[in-house]
């Protein structure tokens, strides 16, 4: 969970786990758009590099 908090006047906005959000302060009326850099993200992708990588391997083994 991560606090996300006004850019403007520092209000507490939510708690919350995300991705991108977008967020209007009730207080100052400041649109506040976040964006989480998440590790995760890359995963599937080095998992369907996975599959490439076999791919190529298979000519190998047919001779
Ligand atoms: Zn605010």
């Amino acid at each position: 969970m991560e606090t996300i908090r006004c850019g403007n006047c520092r209000k507490k906005l939510a708690e919350a786990e995300f991705i991108r959000l977008s967020i209007k302060c009730p207080r100052c009326g400041v649109i506040n758009q976040l964006k989480a850099v998440e590790p995760l993200i890359s995963m599937p992708r080095a998992s369907e590099n996975e599959v490439l990588y076999d791919k190529s391997n298979h000519p190998l083994d047919r001779r």
